[in-house]
């Protein structure tokens, strides 16, 4: 009975009033970070009753979660603490999605970033079905804020969630299974490997900018194919995921200092670049 009373409040129809609801509870929260960021910082009783005015209730059980989260974020008003219970919205939303089709757990992607970047987080390959409205949600909520809607990483879980197309050219990647030339699985397999690595830098390196944590993860991608296939691929991958991937990124997702020889380089003594 619970699995149908889920069922039916997830029902296509009833999503208009969900992304209703998220983007007044975002409209909420844009008050609060510009009242912050001038240096105001709001009376718990006003965010409260400002919340319980313009957002309240969600239109559905599955969100209150992240309602009861987004109320919580009032308690401990500095910047830091703020910071933290977005973070806990965005949990609460995850959690909300993921417990009607659960995302699997791949240990060989957790590998990849591992072996790249350092860290081994528990690294979870959605389902289409559940990725295509939870991302949809999450860009209401936290859109403008991650350079890329294909993955996203917790580091209080030590967790990173990937968009299901994310994960199958992951798979094909650690299958071995190399692309025909000129596809645009070539592309695909570049990209992956540098939405997991971006994810993977956020966890190493929480108070780095999306623009360093992005310029890192573009210069993953050539050890990781050199690894699978060799030079002249891994080449000719890295240099599609700068064009293709890192060079069309709006402005405030790059940085200068991400060259050849720059702040950003992750081999300063090489010429070779990304
Ligand atoms: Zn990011």
């Amino acid at each position: 009975m619970a699995g149908l009373i889920g069922l039916f409040a997830w029902s296509p129809w009833k999503d208009a009033t969900q992304v209703e609801w998220l983007g007044t509870y975002r409209a909420w929260s844009d008050d609060i970070d510009a009242s912050l960021q001038g240096g105001l910082v709001p009376l718990r009783t006003d965010c409260e009753s400002t919340f319980d005015d313009d957002v309240g209730e969600p239109p559905q059980e599955q969100l209150q979660p992240v309602a009861a989260a987004a109320r919580r974020g009032c308690a401990a008003l500095s910047p830091v603490e703020w910071r933290n219970g977005k973070a806990d919205v965005v949990r609460a939303l995850i959690d909300a999605h993921d417990d009607l089709l659960p995302p699997r757990r791949h240990r060989d992607v957790s590998d990849i970033a591992g072996s790249s970047v350092g860290v081994r987080p528990d690294v979870y390959c959605w389902q289409s079905a559940g990725w295509a409205p939870f991302s949809e949600q999450f860009a209401i909520v936290r859109g403008g804020e991650e350079a890329s809607l294909k993955g996203i990483a917790d580091r209080a879980r030590n967790r990173i969630d990937l968009d299901p197309g994310v994960c199958a050219a992951l798979r094909r990647y650690l299958r071995r299974m190399r692309p025909t030339s000129l596809s645009y699985e070539n592309f695909q397999i570049a990209e992956a490997l540098t939405v997991l690595t971006h994810q993977a830098e956020h966890l190493k390196a929480p108070s780095a900018s999306e623009a360093e944590v992005e310029c890192f993860a573009v210069q993953h991608v050539r050890p990781l194919v050199r690894a699978a296939w060799g030079a002249e691929y891994a080449t000719e991958l890295a240099l599609q995921a700068w064009e293709l991937s890192y060079q069309q990124l709006p402005q405030a997702f790059r940085s200068s200092a991400c060259r050849n020889g720059g702040r950003l380089d992750r081999n300063p003594r090489s010429s070779t670049w990304p």
